[in-house]
């Protein structure tokens, strides 16, 4: 715990906190088309919602989850999203140097967007996909990010990190739709994928794929068997579900094992020197 206040992760969290309700803004925002910048925060009443009433975390937990002006119900996403943020925030701070640090958290901020973006809408915007796949190149000019040893051995990672995972989800996609007679994947998907594998290289893509269909299965199959004894039909095997927040949660696998995740990957070193 003293490590905690001493190498600076309690700054961190609190970083991390507002940056989470910033989120909030373009988690609600960005679907709409309207600006994340501005106007300020308003309740769904209409009213302001003044700043010592916006506090990442703690202003959730003091109303209990209900506007102090009208009492409306608010979402719990907010307090989620806040508090997901900063303890991701923290537990990169602790396991990488602070250039590292920055280009990861930007790629979190990112994937929580997306993610939860995707949950509620089926959809990832444009904007976040290429936002991302374009801030996965610029911070491959520091070569710590794909643990490269030039500045264009590091770019050359993303590009494939990149290329690949996008090229082999689409060709899934491809086969799926002709043996299913429907689109099983969505273009969003592809897209993503890319960024994703810009940051993570050829390697952190592909398991992003992979881990992310695997998380998909151990988190749907019980939600489908539940779903199936309560008869409630919510989760059936016809319902379209989306697959960017498990994509991005094997991403995020690979941000965190990926010493223990390349082990397995040196099996496969000879498929390495085709590129
Ligand atoms: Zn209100």
């Amino acid at each position: 715990m003293e490590s905690f206040f001493s190498d600076g992760s309690l700054l961190i969290f609190i970083v991390g906190a507002c940056v989470g309700s910033f989120l909030n803004v373009c988690i609600v925002r960005m679907p709409k088309g309207q600006s994340v910048v501005f106007p300020r925060s308003r309740c769904a009443c209409g009213a302001p919602i003044p700043f010592y009433r916006n506090i990442p975390i703690v202003s959730w937990m003091a109303l209990r989850g209900k506007a102090a002006c009208c009492k409306r119900r608010i979402s719990p996403m907010y307090i989620i999203v806040e508090a997901m943020t900063a303890i991701l925030f923290v537990a990169l701070w602790k396991v990488n140097e602070p250039s590292l640090f920055i280009a990861y958290a930007v790629f979190v901020s990112i994937g929580i967007v997306a993610s939860a973006i995707d949950l509620s809408s089926m959809e990832i915007p444009d904007s976040l996909s290429i936002g991302l796949l374009i801030a996965g190149f610029v911070f491959s000019f520091n070569p710590l990010l794909h643990d490269a040893t030039t500045h264009l051995l590091s770019l050359k990672d993303a590009f494939f990190g990149a290329c690949m995972a996008s090229g082999l989800l689409l060709w899934i996609a491809i086969f799926a739709e002709y043996a299913f007679k429907q689109e099983a994947l969505g273009g969003g998907d592809i897209k993503w994928i890319a960024g994703l594998g810009a940051f993570l290289g050829p390697k952190g893509a592909l398991f992003a794929l992979f881990g992310g269909a695997t998380w998909g299965c151990a988190i749907l199959l019980p939600l489908l068997v539940y779903s199936a004894f309560k008869k409630d039909k919510k989760l059936t095997l016809l319902s379209r579900v989306p697959f960017g927040p498990f994509l991005t949660l094997g991403a995020l696998t690979y941000l965190f094992f990926h010493e223990r995740i390349d082990i397995y990957f040196s099996a496969l070193d000879s498929l390495t020197y085709l590129y």
